[in-house]
């Protein structure tokens, strides 16, 4: 493991086009819910309710009484951890040219990287389906102490998290720009996803088809292990600072 480390850490230090993919892993060690593994399902809602647009359009309340229950607290209880630190110091030293990430929560934002690729939405950000105005967790989080689906200041539509839902596309200028990096890299860093969740891991795989080389860190085997130069099993929050070191 230890030389593993090293060399993979040797493999950052090295690269000249370096680009980072995340996943639910990193921001689970932050406190935020996974849907997938032991344990890490959200208590008491069902994501194939409150995660499915069909759903959400049948019974918005649904997922708006998860949004103040659940999804809200916990958002704003999140810190970065010293995995999402790690990738804003490897962006600041130059090092590092985006993140594209799986997750939703903005902590990678928060712990200051700027290039970052959102491939699922997120969930800061809540837009009207039918002007486009958009508004901010906290301004609807108020607004649901008295109401139960919020509604839009600007015209009678309907309300939505900008976070992808099953059933819906992925943003298709991200996707574009994730590809884009993925052509572009020499090495991509994944962290924290299971890789299996499509489109989205077939970016790793662009990446290999480019001639890039993969490192991955995950707690537990991913589909490309085997095509990766490293694959270190463990937490992002102590493996990435000691790659960035
Ligand atoms: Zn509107």
């Amino acid at each position: 493991m230890e030389s593993d480390i090293a060399q993979a850490a040797r493999i950052v230090a090295e690269s000249r086009h370096l680009v980072a993919f995340t996943g639910a892993g990193i921001s689970a060690e932050s406190g935020i819910p996974t849907y997938r593994g032991a344990g890490g399902m959200w208590s008491k809602y069902d994501p194939a309710r409150f995660a499915s647009i069909d759903a959400f359009l049948e019974d918005p309340s649904y997922y708006w009484s998860f949004f103040k229950e659940e999804r809200y607290p916990v958002l704003k209880a999140a810190r970065p951890n010293p995995g999402h630190e790690a990738l804003a110091r490897l962006e600041r030293s130059g090092r590092l040219r985006s993140v594209i990430t799986q997750n939703i929560d903005g902590l990678q934002q928060m712990a200051g990287s700027k290039n970052v690729i959102e491939l699922h939405g997120n969930t800061r950000t809540i837009a009207c389906l039918k002007c486009g105005r958009t508004y901010s967790m906290d301004e609807i989080h108020a607004q649901l102490a008295s109401r139960a689906i919020p509604e839009c200041r600007g015209c009678d539509g309907l309300l939505k998290t900008t976070v992808v839902m099953f059933g819906e596309n992925l943003p298709a200028a991200a996707l574009r720009e994730a590809f884009e990096q993925a052509a572009a890299c020499d090495v991509m860093l994944c962290v924290g996803s299971s890789l299996v969740v499509h489109p989205a891991a077939a970016v790793p795989g662009a990446a290999l088809d480019g001639g890039a080389r993969l490192i991955i860190v995950n707690q537990d085997p991913t589909p490309l292990d085997h095509r990766a130069v490293v694959a270190l099993k463990g937490k992002a929050g102590d493996i990435l600072p000691r790659l960035a070191a």
